[in-house]
């Protein structure tokens, strides 16, 4: 009997946050794409927390919206609660978040993947992988790209085949994937829902290696049986901010979140029960995310604490359903009845949904190239959770960036990578490529060296010319970014030509006393110029900051000099003793024109180009 087979130029597989990103990027960019996902009703679902950003995450989502992504505009339609996080620090720090309305945010994503052209949406289970060429066995050193076997589609149930160039993987935590609530066990990558063990294996077959992670979620409760008079209230910003740089404002009106804590009692009621919280009792013993540690973690770490804050979190407008953030918890049931029954406000409530771990494999992400492309199989690329990560704002930054990395390939044009100065997007990938993960990924600020220069604000400043370039950022975004730049363009000629009592503008808007409004008052020339809130807004920033700015740049020009130290045709690898053997086999048969391109040579590791770049300045 013949197969069905469906042609494609990308495949995507999975629907979650990575994988609507990508293939909508793949999509917009021209390729004719196919998004196969387990479940039409779940594209876009949020797995754990409804809420969009936070520190460091509220910046990625500004990139991804910045090169032309989807993530941004979707929070700013149907978000509850906004706020600007960090906004008494540094503008380095602002972080946007948003309660998202959980259903309204996944609907919206699937008719935005429904409306898109050139997108093929399909209900399939994806069981395995086909490729051309031999595998390279687990173990086997990493052959060069051009004698790796290649991706040339995928098996779905039912034995249906799709055939593409690029494969991009966006699985989440649903390859081998075990829910744990106390002794009860089940299979399930989410709480109602199935489990893909076939993948696994087919990744095994091709010599990946997989480990496991795990991640954990809280009750939810019916908010008609919390006692909100109990409670305090925690109101979004007054002035709530977009996180798209094409939403004008917020015009929806905002739900209250809600504060409460847990106490002794509740802190008893969980160390009295920690030898059947499956985390303690050995039934789990891969790593969970260090900094989102479920309650009973933060009660042995932390055992002189005796109260730790919960976010009471509506789950949408047309739900009561409550999301208990602080609170996640394997538990068993019993045990989180009686500990929610044991704080103030929640006395009678009454849990819908059971708070759970779950178990999953993942690949590591040394695997990958920077552009997510697998290092064993040619146009395979992995994106999201499967990677170790952990975040719906890290998963949709990944997808992006494959979905242009897998388009450019078939096109045979250059990759798109982002540097670690360009954008915290630049950090994630380098971060996992280069170092991997011992533990789920989420990014910080801290992990950005270059953090005055990536800044929410600025987002579009640094992304919207290069989503322009690859075709992502559209006309309406393009035209819109321009106006703006030449605001500030203008701003600037005239606060440098601009005087006032001997000194220019810009220097008196130098100093942290003095804001537009007074500068609009030494000059009416300024005062004419028009100018929207926000170019505004991005002048004061970048001259209040542009001393720290300019060290940073600064910083990046002398490294980017030492990468494109040149090397000498004829230089001779072998004659640096201190280079491991594969470096100076590699570097001998590539010959590299400068640091730059030997970094860029597969299984080179930065000890290396550290090594070599000495050797360069300092023969012998
Ligand atoms: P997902 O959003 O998981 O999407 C995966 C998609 O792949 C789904 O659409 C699924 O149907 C599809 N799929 C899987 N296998 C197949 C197949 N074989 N064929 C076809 N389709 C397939 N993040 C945090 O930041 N903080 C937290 O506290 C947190 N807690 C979490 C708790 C739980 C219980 C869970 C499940 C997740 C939690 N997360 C948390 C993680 C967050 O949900 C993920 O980081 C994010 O959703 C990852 O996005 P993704 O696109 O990689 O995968």
């Amino acid at each position: 009997m013949s197969k069905t087979h469906y042609q494609y130029d990308v495949i995507v597989i999975g629907a979650g946050h990575a994988g609507t990103e990508a293939a909508l990027t793949s999509a917009r960019m021209g390729a004719k794409t196919a998004l196969l996902t387990m479940n039409c009703d779940t594209i876009g679902q949020l797995s754990c927390n409804p809420a969009i950003g936070g520190v460091a995450k509220g910046q990625i989502v500004r990139e991804i919206d910045a090169l032309g992504g989807e993530m941004g505009k979707l929070i700013d339609a149907t978000g509850i609660q906004f706020r600007m996080l960090n906004s008494g620090k540094g503008p380095a720090m602002w972080s946007p978040r948003a309660q998202a309305d959980k259903k309204a945010y996944q609907f919206l994503m699937k008719l935005r993947v429904e409306e898109q052209e050139n997108l093929t949406i399909r209900q399939e289970m994806v069981e395995s992988l086909i490729i051309e060429g031999t595998p390279v066995p687990e173990g086997a050193p990493q052959p060069e790209p051009e004698d790796c076997p290649r991706i040339t589609g995928v098996l779905v149930r039912g034995g249906a085949e799709y055939r593409a160039q690029a494969v991009i993987i966006t699985t989440g935590t649903f390859l081998q994937a075990i829910m744990h609530t106390g002794e009860a066990k089940t299979k399930g990558g989410r709480a109602g829902e199935g489990t893909t063990g076939t993948m696994s294996d087919s990744f095994r077959e091709l010599g990946f290696q997989l480990e496991r992670f795990k991640t954990g979620t809280p009750a939810r409760l019916n908010g008609r049986t919390i006692d909100y008079s109990q409670l305090e209230i925690q109101p979004g910003d007054e002035n709530p901010q977009p996180f798209s740089f094409m939403t004008e404002k917020i015009e929806q009106e905002q739900i209250p979140c809600w504060l409460t804590a847990t106490n002794q009692h509740v802190h008893d009621v969980i160390k009295a029960n920690l030898h059947r919280a499956p985390m303690y009792s050995g039934q789990i013993s891969s790593t969970g995310p260090r900094y989102c540690p479920s309650v009973e973690d933060k009660v042995v770490r932390f055992a002189d604490k005796s109260s730790h804050q919960i976010f009471l979190e509506p789950e949408g407008r047309n739900t009561l359903e409550i999301y208990c953030n602080g609170i996640s918890t394997s538990l068993p049931r019993d045990v989180q009845d009686e500990m929610v029954r044991s704080i103030a406000g929640l006395e009678n409530a009454e849990i819908m949904r059971y708070g759970y771990a779950v178990e999953y494999d993942f690949a590591p992400p040394t695997q990958l190239f920077a552009t997510l492309e697998t290092k064993r199989v040619g146009g395979l690329y992995f994106a999201g959770q499967i990677n170790g990560t952990t975040g719906y704002e890290e998963a949709a930054g990944q997808g992006l960036i494959a979905g242009v990395n897998a388009v450019l390939k078939i096109a045979n044009k250059e990759p798109f990578i982002l540097d670690r100065s360009q954008a915290y997007l630049g950090v994630l990938i380098d971060d996992l490529v280069t170092k991997g993960v011992d533990e789920p990924y989420r990014m910080f600020t801290s992990r950005a060296e270059y953090r005055l220069l990536l800044r929410q604000d600025n987002a579009d400043r640094r992304l919207t010319p290069i989503g322009q370039q690859l075709g992502l950022a559209d006309a309406e975004r393009c035209a819109q970014f321009q106006q703006y730049e030449t605001q500030i363009q203008t701003a600037l000629t005239l606060l440098a030509k601009l005087r006032h009592q001997g000194n220019s503008l810009e220097e008196w808007l130098r100093r942290p006393e003095i804001e537009w409004p007074q500068l609009c008052e030494f000059s009416s020339e300024l005062a004419n110029v028009e100018m929207s809130e926000r170019a505004k807004q991005q002048v004061q920033i970048e001259v209040k900051y542009s001393g720290y700015v300019k060290r940073q740049q600064q910083d990046i020009e002398r490294q980017k000099k030492s990468l494109s130290l040149r090397i000498p045709v004829t230089f001779d690898y072998r004659a640096v003793p201190q280079l491991r053997n594969e470096a100076k086999d590699k570097f001998s048969r590539v010959k590299p024109a400068d640091i730059a391109q030997a970094g860029r040579i597969s299984g080179i590791t930065p000890a290396d180009l550290a090594i070599l770049t000495l050797y360069l300045h300092e023969p012998g």
